[in-house]
C-alpha cells in the first residue's frame, strides 16, 4: 500500500523518510483543501497531477482510518525542514510570506543550518507572477519552498514545475512564519494528539471559518464514500 484514494485525491502512505526520496511537486493535503478542491476542478487537477501527496494533518488521518487504511499523518512544516537538512548546500529558492518574515526565516535557518544555500528569495505578495516565475526557474533551484497559503502556493508551484522539472517544490503554508519567530507551533502535547488546528484556531479565532464548515463535512463525505465502496 503505498498511494491509496480519499474522495477521489490521491494521498502517499509512505512514511518520512521515503517520502523524502520523491521529487516534484509536494502538496501537504488537508480536508480543507479537498473542500477547495471539490469545488475547483482546475484546483483538484493540480492536487492530482502532484508527485507527492503527504497526509498532513489528525483530519486526514482520521478520513482515511474510516476507509480503513492505517496511516501515520507527516506535518508538513516537519517535512519542509527535513528537505532544507536533506538538500543543504544544494540551491534553494524561498517564495512567500511578508518581506521581514520571509528575511527573518531565512536568516534564523542559516544561523541553525551555516550549509543552506538560499539562491532566491521572494516575498509572496506579488502582482508580476511571470516574472518571480521566470526568476525562480532562472536560478536553477533543486530546493522550492513556496509559502502563500492553498490554493496560491499550489497553483505557483504548478507553473513552475514545467520549467523546474528535476526539482523539489513544496508549499508550506505559514511555516515561514514559524521560523522567523512570530507564530509559535502549538505545544507538544497538541501535536501528539493531533490537536494543532485547535491550538492555532484558539489563538487566532478568524481561522475557525476556516475548518466550519470544511471539516464535519469532509467526514461526512468520507462515510458517505466508505457507504458507496
Ligand atoms: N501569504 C503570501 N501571499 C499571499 C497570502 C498569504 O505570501 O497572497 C503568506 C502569509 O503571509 C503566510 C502564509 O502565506 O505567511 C500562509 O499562511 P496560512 O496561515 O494561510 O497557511 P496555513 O499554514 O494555514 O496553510
Amino acid at each position: 500500500m503505498e498511494r491509496v484514494s480519499l474522495l477521489g485525491f490521491p494521498i502517499d502512505t509512505y512514511n518520512i523518510e521515503n517520502a523524502l526520496e520523491h521529487k516534484g511537486q509536494v502538496v501537504t493535503i488537508n480536508p480543507e483543501m479537498i473542500d477547495y478542491a471539490l469545488q475547483h476542478p482546475e484546483y483538484a487537477e493540480i492536487i492530482k497531477n502532484a508527485e507527492l501527496i503527504i497526509p498532513d494533518g489528525i483530519g486526514i488521518e482520521l478520513g482515511l482510518k474510516i476507509l480503513g487504511f492505517n496511516v501515520k499523518r507527516i506535518a508538513g512544516i516537519e517535512f519542509a525542514k527535513r528537505l532544507i537538512i536533506k538538500y543543504k548546500g544544494e540551491p534553494a529558492a524561498f517564495v512567500g510570506a511578508k518581506p521581514d518574515i520571509l528575511e527573518k526565516a531565512v536568516g534564523n535557518l542559516k544561523s541553525e543550518i551555516p550549509e543552506l544555500n538560499v539562491i532566491y528569495k521572494h516575498d509572496g505578495y506579488f502582482d508580476n507572477e511571470e516574472e518571480i516565475l521566470s526568476q525562480t526557474a532562472e536560478k536553477k533551484p533543486v530546493l522550492v519552498l513556496v509559502a502563500m497559503g492553498a490554493p496560491k502556493q499550489e497553483e505557483f508551484i504548478y507553473k513552475l514545475k514545467t520549467r523546474l522539472p528535476d526539482a523539489v517544490m513544496i508549499g508550506v503554508g505559514g511555516s515561514f512564519d514559524v521560523w522567523a519567530n512570530e507564530v509559535e507551533r502549538a505545544p507538544e502535547i497538541y501535536q501528539k494528539l493531533g490537536l494543532e488546528w485547535l491550538y492555532r484556531t484558539i489563538k487566532d479565532p478568524k481561522r475557525f471559518k476556516r475548518i466550519f464548515p470544511a471539516l464535519p463535512l469532509f467526514v461526512l463525505r468520507v462515510f458517505k464514500e466508505k457507504l458507496t465502496c
